[in-house]
């Protein structure tokens, strides 16, 4: 008789958790305070207002430890939420390795990726306090998405500015926004003052993330019926991707198992965080010992390489500034494919953890991401974002390393999203087109000499 394996870890909707976690009170130290882009002086509350709902301001900075999610949020996240944790045993296999190999799936989502987790709640909280129009950005077209669909669900009105490589290299995913019913702008564009001084400078840039957020920021504080909303970086964002980590907590236990090492990408730091907040919160209340890691590509390795600072979330100097791991907010980071990936900065909560040495950070260079990319889709079935695919190879690295050891090693990672609509990147890579980029040192130190003066 067939011996059946278990290698999925499913919850009941009842499980979706009915409140997100809020690390902040159990940190050893509180984060930096973000200052005000005139005055460099702490921003206060209100300083938000053009920007983001009172709900979310209050959010962004509450040392309450449990937030509760909205009943109606919760009823739309059980569309597709608990979403599974599956056990790779083929991949284990395929590697050979005594290590048991782990992932929790955010790809179930309609948009494809953990972003809807936010995407949702930005849209309702902003809709009870009546906002009915939302500017934002995107870079490779998944935060667009899951906003344009949390809009069309919500029934507010949605602008996209979308970093114009991706414009262009990605139509389905302009597609998508635009079926949801939203209008994609490819940045740099005419429409806002930060655009226009870009494409006097630079007419054919092919536009940031950095860029691309001046744009949206800027459209929020000209006008008073719209707002604007951050696909990462934030802390309300990081919070409501709490729900990965919480589920996680619950479905490692029907495994029976414990995880040694928690693995997520970085690009603004959400997923990452998503999975591993409430780990790290166990692990400070001394309930378990894993090990955090972080892993963002070698071609932006703002954690590994950047300096820890206040500086600007954007090109055109409009946000508040906050202390981070950054590059430099001019710099513009080499065309990789995993265009999620390619922010200067990173979350300040983030950075905060990288520094308290409660977390560790290191990177992956394009190929190598790819080809684990291709190896988990083999034996799993499932093709990862170009994003994923660099937890996917730390994962990797991880089982290869405890197999040299000849020990056992619980691994578990978050697999973010699919790649479904990043094709063209397997196509590339397929083709031999794809090449490593080296740390750009040179482009780095002169983007790092341009840091605001903050004492
Ligand atoms: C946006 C995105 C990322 C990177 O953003 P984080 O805020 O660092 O999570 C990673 N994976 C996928 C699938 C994404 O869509």
């Amino acid at each position: 008789m067939l011996r059946m394996e278990t290698i999925q870890y499913n919850l009941p909707q009842n499980r979706i958790p009915q409140a997100w976690y809020n690390i902040l009170p159990d940190l050893p130290s509180p984060l930096a305070p973000p200052l005000h882009p005139g005055t460099l002086k702490p921003l206060g509350p209100d300083d938000l207002a053009p920007l983001f709902p009172m709900a979310l301001i209050l959010q962004e900075v509450s040392t309450d430890r449990e937030i509760e999610i909205p009943e109606e949020v919760r009823q739309i996240y059980a569309q597709w939420r608990p979403s599974p944790l599956i056990r790779a045993r083929r991949l284990e296999k395929a590697l050979d390795t005594p290590a048991r190999i782990y992932y929790k799936y955010e790809g179930v989502s309609p948009g494809g990726s953990h972003k809807l987790n936010t995407a949702l709640p930005q849209a309702w909280y902003n809709k009870q306090e009546g906002v009915r129009h939302l500017a934002t950005e995107t870079g490779a077209g998944q935060w667009g998405s899951a906003m344009a669909m949390a809009c069309a669900f919500l029934g507010l009105q949605c602008k996209v500015f979308m970093v114009r490589v991706s414009y262009n290299q990605k139509p389905y995913r302009r597609a998508l926004m635009e079926t949801f019913g939203a209008t994609v702008i490819a940045s740099p564009s005419n429409e806002t003052e930060s655009g226009r001084a870009v494409l006097a400078a630079h007419p054919d840039s092919p536009g940031s993330l950095g860029i691309a957020i001046s744009e949206a920021v800027e459209t929020a504080a000209k006008d008073p019926k719209t707002k604007y909303s951050l696909g990462s970086v934030l802390n309300h964002v990081l919070l409501h991707q709490t729900v990965i980590g919480l589920e996680s907590i619950e479905q490692m236990s029907l495994a029976g198992d414990e995880p040694d090492v928690i693995i997520g990408c970085t690009g603004g730091g959400s997923n990452f965080s998503g999975l591993v907040m409430p780990w790290l919160g166990r692990n400070l209340k001394g309930k378990s010992s894993a090990r955090i890691v972080a892993v963002e590509p070698a071609a932006c390795p703002s954690l590994t390489k950047g300096r820890y600072a206040y500086d600007f979330g954007d090109t055109g100097h409009l946000t508040p500034l906050v202390k981070m791991h950054t590059l430099g907010s001019s710099f513009i980071p080499p065309g990789i494919h995993a265009g999620g990936l390619r922010y200067h900065g990173m979350a300040p909560l983030v950075s905060h953890i990288i520094d308290l040495r409660l977390a560790e950070a290191t990177t992956v260079q394009q190929l190598d991401a790819f080809a684990a990319g291709v190896q988990f889709a083999r034996a799993e079935g499932i093709v990862p974002a170009p994003e994923s695919n660099h937890a996917v190879a730390e994962a990797i690295r991880q089982a290869l390393e405890a197999k040299s050891e000849g020990k056992a090693r619980t691994i578990l990672f978050n697999l973010s999203g699919h790649g479904h609509f990043d094709m063209q990147a397997y196509i590339d890579y397929h083709a031999g087109k794809l090449e490593n980029f080296e740390y750009p040192e040179e482009e780095i130190a002169m983007a790092l000499a341009g840091l605001p003066a903050v004492c």
